[in-house]
């Protein structure tokens, strides 16, 4: 095929607003790009920055067809968009990534699928559509992880099961839905790798990073990750064979666990990720100006980390003290001259809502470890 690219000052269509959408704004912005959100959220905050907010269902036809009509390429920064809106946007406007891609990384059961069929590590498992699947689960399977199989995120839907009992109780609780039992890994840490590919297949890959989760939801990003070279090039190949196999086109995370010193596929996330936002004050180029530029079949840049980092994500949980609500002293934070904090103009705090990350860079990756670490505590993160 060959290799079109999108004119400026051409409308960039985005479907999601969540501040992933909101990066990619300001991404596109920057390369001269004019960006429409469709995002049913009235306070989307992509929206808000966007030339133009469509508020709207994401199978809203009216706001589709006008969607596919005035904007020149379409791409998304929530995996859950139905995939009949992408293949329906497909008919009349390039889609990046693909629906066909995008669904497989929207269903647990088919994310394990693919990689089984492709040779790519993953856990033991086993579908769950009825108690009698429980039964039958094969005796390795626990303890384990009962997780519904759609619309999961930050540890929502998934209950840790240490035996059939706690399974049957757990699949009753997400009330029928379709689950994946995952055997309980022992993990040795966990690792990510965020890359782009374009339309030509050309990939970058950026550092890996190490994620450290807490209460199943992503916490710290230490880049590059403390893993072997050899941990960390593995990563990079899987990812890389992953998004080829996908046909991907745009920016994907890959989620990987390391377990008695052996990689293992998580999961993957078919947009930009957030333990891939240090690469926005710590590489030469961020994953959202990677996704615009691969969206846009712009030649991808240069991947590489010019500084070591740690990527701190603020839950909205520290605007609250004990009954008070309030905001919190950012001025606190402001006193480390090498970290950057990144605020998303949520309207509201809730606990467990991602409401910022901070970046602290630095050439000395013990050093800027020390100091994300200072700066949590400061800001009244808990451990
Ligand atoms: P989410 O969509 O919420 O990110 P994940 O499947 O990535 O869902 O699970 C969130 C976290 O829970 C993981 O990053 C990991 O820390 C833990 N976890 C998930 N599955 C397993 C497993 N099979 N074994 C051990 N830990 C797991
Ligand atoms: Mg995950």
């Amino acid at each position: 095929m060959s290799k079109h690219t999108t004119q400026r000052p051409a409308i960039l269509g985005m479907l999601g607003g969540g501040q992933l959408g909101r990066y990619f704004v300001t991404a596109a912005h920057e390369l001269g790009y004019q960006v429409w959100v469709l995002d049913p959220d009235a306070h989307s905050i992509a929206g808000q920055i966007a030339e133009r907010h469509l508020h709207a269902a994401y199978d809203d036809r009216a706001a589709l067809d006008e969607m596919a009509r005035e904007c020149s390429v379409i791409t998304t920064e929530f995996e859950n968009v139905p995939a009949e809106t992408l293949d329906y946007l497909a008919k009349s406007v390039p889609v990046r990534p693909a629906a066909a891609a995008v669904s497989v990384c929207q269903n647990r059961l088919s994310e394990k699928g693919f990689l089984r069929d492709n040779g790519l590590p993953h856990g033991p498992y086993a579908a769950v559509h009825s108690e009698a699947d429980i039964a039958a689960a094969g005796a390795d399977l626990f303890p384990g992880i009962l997780k519904v199989v759609r619309f999961g995120y930050d540890g929502k839907g998934q209950a840790v099961v240490e035996d059939r009992e706690a399974a049957v109780a757990a699949f009753r609780n997400f009330k029928g839905e379709t689950c994946i039992l995952e055997k309980k890994l022992t993990l040795d840490y966990e690792i990510s790798v965020v890359l782009a590919r374009d339309e030509e297949g050309n990939t970058r890959c950026f550092p890996v990073s190490e994620n450290i989760h807490r209460r199943g939801i992503l916490d710290i990003s230490i880049a590059p990750a403390r893993a072997a070279q050899c941990i960390r090039d593995s990563a990079m190949e899987y990812a890389e064979h992953i998004a080829a196999k996908l046909g991907y086109i745009g920016t994907l995370g890959v989620e990987f666990f390391v377990s008695h010193g052996q990689l293992v596929v998580n999961e993957m996330a078919p947009r930009p990720h957030n333990s891939g936002h240090y690469t926005l004050d710590a590489c030469v180029t961020s994953q959202f100006e990677q996704q615009a530029r691969a969206v846009c079949g712009l030649p991808l840049a240069e991947a590489r980390a010019h500084s070591a980092s740690v990527m701190v994500n603020i839950l909205g949980d520290i605007w609250f003290d004990g009954d008070a609500y309030r905001e919190p002293d950012w001025n606190l934070l402001h006193q480390y001259p090498n970290l950057k904090l990144h605020l998303y103009g949520k309207h509201e705090a809730r606990k467990g809502r991602k409401m910022g990350h901070f970046t602290v860079i630095g050439e000395d990756a013990a050093k800027v470890l020390d100091t994300a670490m200072a700066a949590r505590a400061a800001i009244g993160i808990a451990d």
